[in-house]
């Protein structure tokens, strides 16, 4: 035991130095979505093909939808964003999900009028 020590106490870590250090997520990983209200027309295939029942597509008024996401719930396999027609939904690279606050993991994205978009 003493000699592993010794043989691992002068070499560089075999981990990463999370948080100081932040990895670039490799081409086609899939964390967080995103919608993007202003392409969504309310098929709501996406909430039909999700495994988990993770998305929810609710119309407000005529051609305006939201989607609420309950993160907790997804398990970022990308069907939603695969069945999509109108590309209203991408992954994005963020894994950065950890919350305190249980209510923070239900995102709501909805389109504002300044921006077009919320988060
Ligand atoms: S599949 Fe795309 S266009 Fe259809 S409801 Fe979902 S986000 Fe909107
Ligand atoms: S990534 Fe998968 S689990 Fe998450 S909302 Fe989309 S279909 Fe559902």
């Amino acid at each position: 035991m003493l000699k592993e020590v010794l043989n691992h106490i002068m070499k560089k870590p075999a981990t990463n130095l999370y948080p100081a250090q932040k990895l670039q997520m490799p081409p086609g990983f899939r964390g967080k979505l995103k919608f993007y209200p202003e392409r969504c027309i309310g098929c709501k295939l996406c909430m039909r093909d999700c495994p988990t029942q993770a998305i929810t597509i609710n119309k407000l008024e005529d051609n305006k939808f939201e989607a609420v996401i309950e993160l907790d719930r997804c398990i970022y396999c990308g069907q939603c964003v695969d069945s999509c027609p109108k590309k209203a939904l991408e992954s994005t690279k963020d894994v950065e999900l950890t919350q305190l606050d249980a209510h923070k993991l239900r995102v709501v994205f909805r389109a504002q009028p300044e921006n077009n978009s919320k988060k």
